[in-house]
Formats: structure tokens, sequence, C-alpha cells
């Protein structure tokens, strides 16, 4: 899952051109938005790309987390 600091996002469309899971859509206000935030697999690509440092991956929250808590404590959490 990623969260944005919405005053530094200059909406320069990166983060949703180098997501490999297409979980970035643009918003209504033209700031990206996660709209599939569980199928997000904490790669880190949108941060490591953007190039006004908005975007944070909070790790452990979306698809990459669940195949870790599935993998080591046996939860099926979901991961699409
Ligand atoms: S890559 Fe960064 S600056 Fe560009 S649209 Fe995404 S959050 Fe905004
Ligand atoms: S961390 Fe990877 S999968 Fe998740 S939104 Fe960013 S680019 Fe997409």
């Amino acid at each position: 899952m990623i969260t944005y600091d919405r005053d530094k996002c200059i909406r320069c469309g990166t983060c949703l051109d180098v997501c490999p899971q297409l979980t970035i859509d643009w918003g209504t206000d033209g700031i990206p938005i996660q709209s599939r935030p569980h199928d997000c697999m904490e790669c880190g690509a949108c941060a490591m790309n953007c190039p006004a440092a908005a975007v944070h991956v909070e790790a452990g929250v979306g698809c990459f987390g669940a195949l870790v808590n599935e993998t080591l404590f046996g939860k099926k959490d979901g991961c699409g």
C-alpha cells in the first residue's frame, strides 16, 4: 500500500506508468490515488521513480505482505 504527500506531487504521472500491478489511477483532483491497494506488491518502483519524493510505500500491508503472512503464518489474506 502506498501513500502520497499531496503537497509534493507535481502530477507527472510516473507512478502510474511504472506500477507493474496497475494499482494507481488519477484522482479526480489530479493527484494519483491507489485504486486497488491490495494488489500492491510493495516493489517500491513508484517511490523510487517519483521525481518529487512524494510517494511512501507502507510495507507489510499490500499484496506482498499477504504473501509473506500466508507463507509464514498460513493466513489466507488474498492477493489478486
Ligand atoms: S510520480 Fe510522484 S510527482 Fe509524479 S504523479 Fe506520482 S506522486 Fe506525483
Ligand atoms: S509499490 Fe510497486 S506495486 Fe505498489 S503501487 Fe508502487 S509500483 Fe505499484
